[in-house]
């Protein structure tokens, strides 16, 4: 059984479920908001606002050394020029670490985890050559080694995923599933440092805010099914997920935040605003024609739902 606080804070989310369709955005101050970045935010908006939800704005600032100084306050400022006004406080994952630690802890207790002390190098040297994507081999999965400190160090604490295909929702990119075992792997939930992972995170927070759209790059396809994983632990209601292909510059390289991609400033250095940006952006997706100069306001009278999906699905 989950303790009460918890039940609170998801049955929270459910009731936010019942009532309409909530949708986010939830970038990593990391660096100032790149155009695709920027885009990703304005199909978000619209995709909610079409369902007449709320939108909300979250902050993933749980991974501290890759946060910039000031890079929160410019995505702020990049979304309001824009015409992207959010509801409600801005949330930032930071300030819910006692909400994911207790979600953790139940976890812990109800034997879903269990400690790992695979390095990453031994973790490299056993994974494919080449990049592939490493898949958890399971090396401490039956090992009922304790929690503590070994050798100066604490284990990381990974999920024990059931057999089988982890599947969601999907409305953009390829139908959503990947095998438990040979394509996920067990994930680590909280990191042998003590961060607590990302996946556990944005788990937690699409079913405690009640999220029914993720809007996001293509980039987290895979991302979705730890995640998915952690919401069916706890039981939850699925989100969908619009998975969305990503900007690429003239050589076909994916734009970088770390890397300071074109983001809003060298357009409105060259005098453009943001009806013209906007246009431009929607343009690109084929929903205005070019050359409009159009607000998120307007262009949310301009465009159905259904149509979108068609633009977005056809580029996936
Ligand atoms: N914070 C992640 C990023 O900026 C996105 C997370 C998400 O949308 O789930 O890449």
């Amino acid at each position: 059984m989950l303790p009460e606080h918890l039940q609170q804070q998801l049955e929270a989310g459910a009731q936010w479920r019942r009532q309409g369709r909530r949708g986010r955005y939830a970038p990593s101050p990391t660096g100032r908001l790149h155009l695709g970045n920027l885009r990703t935010a304005l199909l978000s908006w619209l995709i909610t606002r079409l369902q007449g939800g709320e939108w909300l704005l979250r902050i993933d600032d749980l991974d501290t050394p890759r946060n910039r100084p000031g890079a929160e306050a410019s995505i702020l400022a990049d979304l309001r020029w824009l015409g992207l006004h959010w509801d409600g406080p801005l949330i930032r994952q930071s300030e819910r670490r006692g909400l994911y630690s207790s979600v953790l802890s139940w976890l812990r207790r109800s034997g879903r985890l269990y400690p790992c002390r695979c390095s990453r190098r031994l973790l490299a040297d056993i994974s494919a050559p080449h990049g592939a994507s490493p898949v958890y081999p399971g090396l401490c999965r039956e090992r009922g080694d304790g929690w503590g400190v070994q050798q100066g160090r604490l284990p990381s604490w990974r999920l024990r995923l059931p057999p089988g295909l982890i599947t969601w929702p999907e409305r953009v990119a390829a139908a959503g599933g990947l095998d438990a075992q040979s394509q996920v792997g067990d994930v680590v939930l909280r990191r042998a440092d003590g961060f607590l992972a990302y996946h556990l995170a944005t788990a937690v927070d699409e079913l405690c805010l009640g999220v029914a759209d993720v809007v996001r790059g293509d980039d987290l396809w895979s991302a979705t099914a730890p995640q998915v994983a952690v919401i069916r632990e706890l039981g939850g209601e699925l989100p969908d997920y619009w998975h969305l292909p990503l900007w690429r510059d003239g050589e076909g390289r994916r734009l970088s935040k770390r890397e300071g991609g074109v983001g809003l400033a060298s357009l409105q250095e060259q005098g453009l605003d943001a009806p013209a940006v906007v246009g431009w952006m929607a343009s690109q997706l084929q929903l205005v024609p070019v050359g409009t100069r159009i607000s998120c306001a307007e262009l949310l009278q301009a465009v159905d739902l259904l149509a979108l999906r068609g633009c977005l699905a056809a580029r996936a």
